[in-house]
């Protein structure tokens, strides 16, 4: 499939939240960047008489004008009478939409009469406009219900109670736990967005999906915030992140979707790596991060839901922490397919839907390795015959362990529990080293397959610098940081090294051709993810 450059119904909103830089900067940065609409959140800004000044200069009526009660989890500190004054007032000067919380709106008629002066409302409003010949403007008044706590046990019934009101957009929100809460959004837009022009927001990270595929849905709003720092709900991307990172508007609104499962996955570089693949190789697809709690029984409900909604059009996902294994388990109890990486090792990173609409498993990490290695190898790029200590007897190790046996590698497994490497090496067929002992005797190659220098704890080595020989080739699993402290002492010491970020990059492309069946542009996933960290 290629991309079409067709954009999405969806309106993108950025929504505003501080006095600085001055309004119509950040008005104009956002509108150049690709905003559709742009929401003044005057609670959060806490300028009035700047809004007003900009909604007086401006002939545009491309605003939402948002003074949020604190009861519905925005700032306002004031009096209730004071709010809605302020909201008449700078409706008067034609923002073009009102949000106004449905609760305020039922709560009285008095209130009710006075949106009505500047909403199309064709209610108490244009009884007035009838009785004599004020012109009054008439902004859209967008009705909006949020649940700061949880995902609504019923939220047809939350929608059923918009029914009476004059609406001309309907807007609800409410606390995603999990990925799962996230997409009952996109599953609730799908079956009531055409009622009425309807926005269903998800927030906190597992929002992040139904934020990004609102258009697929024909949701009415989805929004943004101007700048990181500035959300005005949690989870809330940013602008140059649902333009740039998620492909608004380069993709068709109907993209096929992959993503990342795993908690948690904020920090995750795959859908820079992925969403970078998919534009060089002009694909029409978006790859989302899918935070799914860490049990297993949490996974099953996530993915049974993916199986039993497939109009979501959900094409693959990688797997990460805690949920290789529970992808293998699933699968095995599915009678799904396995490839023999992924059987071997009894961990799935990779998913794949296949055309027939069965899910199969494949692990990528153990030959993500292996073609690193194989490139610092140089020309002859052979593992067979070489010696190999592998730190480490968790999933990653596994993997690589794997992957090296395969290649002909003698490896040699070694942790600090012994039992896990003991039953590593008794099921994969290697040897085990004591953890005291790591790094000694002659080794070509070591790899470091423990999370030991990761960040924060970027100052630990999971070897002491002296057993680092110069010759050795050095891989360290661990990308975060790119240089880790393994590595800059290898190459102090005239080893080669192999930075865990190329590992990354080559499992990805590995997924990559994978699901599109394509070679991978390893380049601009590398690019990608050497700017995301
Ligand atoms: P895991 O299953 O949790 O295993 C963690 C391993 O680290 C275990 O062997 C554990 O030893 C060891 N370990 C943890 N803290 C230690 C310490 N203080 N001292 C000694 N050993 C320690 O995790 P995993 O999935 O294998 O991931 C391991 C690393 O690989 C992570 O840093 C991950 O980011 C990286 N990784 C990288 C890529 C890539 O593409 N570059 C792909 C996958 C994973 P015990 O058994 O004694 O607890």
């Amino acid at each position: 499939m290629t991309a079409t450059q067709a954009r999405p119904q969806t309106l993108l909103v950025a929504s505003i939240t501080e006095p600085d830089p001055p309004l119509e900067a950040q008005v104009q940065t956002c509108l150049a960047a690709g905003a559709d609409l742009v929401e003044l959140r005057v609670d959060c800004i806490r300028d009035e008489a700047a809004v007003e000044r900009l909604l007086a200069r401006s002939t545009q009526r491309r605003f939402i004008l948002t003074v949020r009660s604190a009861e519905e989890g925005g700032h306002w500190d004031a009096s209730e009478s004071e709010r809605i004054a302020l909201i008449e007032r700078l409706g008067l000067l034609q923002p073009g939409f009102i949000d106004v919380e449905l609760a305020t709106w039922l709560r009285s008629a008095n209130v009710r009469q006075k949106l009505a002066l500047v909403c199309q409302t064709g209610g108490e409003g244009a009884e007035l406009d009838a009785a004599g010949p004020i012109a009054r403007p008439r902004n859209r008044l967008i009705l909006s219900y949020h649940d700061w706590q949880q995902t609504p046990a019923d939220p047809d019934a939350i929608l059923d109670r918009f029914a009476p009101t004059p609406a001309g957009v309907i807007k609800l929100a409410w606390m995603a736990e999990d990925a799962c809460d996230g997409l009952r959004a996109l599953e609730l837009l799908r079956r009531r967005g055409g009622e009425r022009p309807l926005a269903v927001l998800a927030m906190g990270e597992g929002g992040i999906a139904a934020r990004v595929l609102a258009g697929r849905f024909g949701g009415y709003l989805t929004y943004a915030a101007a700048r990181r720092g500035a959300e005005s709900a949690p989870g809330q991307p940013t602008l140059a992140e649902v333009i740039g990172l998620y492909r608004w508007g380069e993709r068709s609104p109907d993209p096929d979707v992959y993503g990342v499962i795993g908690w948690p996955v904020t920090h995750s570089r795959s859908p820079h790596v992925h969403n970078a693949a998919l534009r060089e190789a002009g694909i029409d697809a978006v790859y989302v991060p899918l935070p799914v709690r860490p049990e297993q029984e949490a996974f099953r409900r996530f993915i049974e839901y993916v199986c039993a909604n497939d109009w979501l059009g959900m094409r693959g996902f990688s797997v990460t922490l805690p949920h290789k294994e529970h992808a293998w388990r699933w699968l095995c109890d599915r009678g799904g397919r396995l490839s023999p990486p992924a059987a071997k090792c009894r961990a799935v990173n990779t998913l794949t839907r296949e055309a027939d609409g069965r899910w199969s498993g494949d692990n990528t990490d153990g030959d993500g390795a292996v073609a690193a290695l194989a490139d610092a190898l140089g020309e002859q790029g052979r593992l067979a015959g070489l010696r190999v200590e592998v730190l480490g007897a968790g999933g990653a190790a596994r993997a690589v362990v794997a992957a090296l046996l395969d290649r002909g590698a003698c490896v040699v497994v070694t942790n600090r529990t012994a039992g896990r490497a003991e039953r590593l090496a008794d099921e994969l067929g290697c040897q085990t080293r004591a953890w005291a002992q790591r790094g000694e005797g002659p080794l070509d190659v070591i790899v470091n397959c423990t999370s030991v220098g990761m960040e924060p704890r970027s100052d630990e080595t999971p070897l002491p610098a002296q057993r680092l020989a110069a010759g050795m080739i050095v891989l360290d699993t661990v990308y975060t940081p790119r240089q880790t402290r393994l590595l800059r002492e290898a190459a102090e010491r005239g080893c080669v090294t192999v930075a865990g970020t190329e590992m990354f990059v080559r499992q990805a492309a590995a997924q990559f051709r994978r699901w599109h069946g394509c070679g991978a542009p390893l380049a601009a996933m590398r690019a990608a993810l050497e700017v995301s960290l």
